[in-house]
């Protein structure tokens, strides 16, 4: 019989269980996103949140028509990075299901899961991953056995970012999608010029930074702007930082496909934007459907199965997560 890898996502504002066959068919996720009613995320109430909601979440897993605990030989977990108090509640019931059932438990680096959910939705084969999501914005390339990391923020992740300037706007989170929407409307009756509303561009080198964009963008909104400007001059810049290394990354790597991941991955207008850059230089654009972009246990259990197959699993006295783990953390000795 055909076995199923389970992945558990715990790394932030999402509890999230997800499966995939041996053979690599990937099954969606049951998941629940943990919603402030005011501020930020809070590591320990998301995590008295994913605490709460793990029966339910196990009870509709365990419901769905294609899912029976006998298949089950392995449970993968995201070890980090992430909030440490998350993680942890992710990692104690990977633990609890390996140890009753008896199958290998696999700590896997989330970041690089978002890479190889990617490259089983799509095909591509060795690409440069623009990872955009909440707290982390990287451009990753595979090079001597490592994901190496090409280029990062050098503050705050562009997602939170997003998040944080709809939040001060009275948006709740997260507020990328609705970002997305306000600046779809600004360009509804055609492209407009950015000259009125210039905003910081930050790109260091290889690295990108979103903390001055931010405080920019917030003082446009008491300078009188409206917000549907301003969502879109706060897409427009800040992307085109990203593609802009990107593409960089493209050309010094020789590599020529890129992958997009991450929940920010989801916006279109990156999308179109990631997709002229590539075609401009004759390359091709990837990204996995959005239940996969966002932080899902699906790409935790994928990420599992390649390790398994590589012989890899993690003893219980290894098994404690890794807040600050790394991207370039992890040897990649899978295909
Ligand atoms: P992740 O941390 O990978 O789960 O991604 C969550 C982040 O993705 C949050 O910061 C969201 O605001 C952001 N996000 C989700 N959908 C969109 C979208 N359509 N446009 C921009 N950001 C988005
Ligand atoms: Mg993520």
């Amino acid at each position: 019989m055909e076995g199923v890898i389970i992945g558990i996502e715990s790394t932030a504002h999402t509890f999230s269980f997800g499966s995939v066959s041996t053979n690599g068919v990937l099954f969606p996720s049951q998941s629940s996103l943990f919603r402030p009613e005011e501020g930020g995320i809070h590591p320990r109430e998301a995590a008295d949140h994913h605490s709460d909601v793990t029966s339910e979440l196990l009870n509709r897993v365990s419901n769905a028509e294609y899912f029976s605990w006998d298949s089950v030989v392995a449970i993968a977990f995201s070890q980090g990075p992430g909030l440490g108090p998350c993680l942890r509640v992710g990692a104690s019931v990977a633990r609890t299901l390996s140890t009753s059932l008896q199958v290998p438990l696999i700590g896997v680096n989330h970041c690089i899961a978002h890479i190889e959910v990617g490259r089983n939705q799509t095909g591509c084969d060795d690409p440069v991953l623009l990872y955009v999501s909440g707290g982390n914005t990287q451009v990753i390339a595979r090079a001597d056995g490592k994901y190496r990391v090409l280029g990062e923020t050098l503050d705050i992740g562009i997602g939170n970012m997003l998040d944080k300037f709809a939040r001060h706007n009275g948006i709740a989170f997260p507020g990328g999608p609705e970002v997305e929407r306000l600046a779809n409307n600004f360009t509804s009756e055609g492209w407009k010029s950015l000259d009125s509303v210039l905003l910081p561009y930050g790109v260091h080198g290889m690295d990108m930074a979103f903390s001055g964009i931010l405080t920019s963008a917030i003082q446009r909104i008491s300078d009188g702007h409206s917000l549907e400007e301003v969502c879109w001059s706060l897409q427009e810049h800040s992307f085109a930082s990203c593609v802009e290394v990107a593409e960089r990354a493209l050309a010094h790597t020789g590599k020529n496909e890129l992958l997009l991941g991450g929940g920010v991955a989801c916006n279109e207008r990156l999308r179109e934007m990631s997709t002229i850059m590539c075609e401009e230089r004759g390359s091709s654009c990837h990204w996995p459907e959005k239940q996969y972009c966002i932080d899902n246990g699906t790409m935790i259990a994928e990420l599992g199965r390649r390790m398994l197959e590589a012989g890899i699993s993690t003893e219980l006295l290894d098994s404690a997560i890794n807040p600050g783990l790394r991207t370039d953390n992890t040897s990649v000795i899978w295909h």
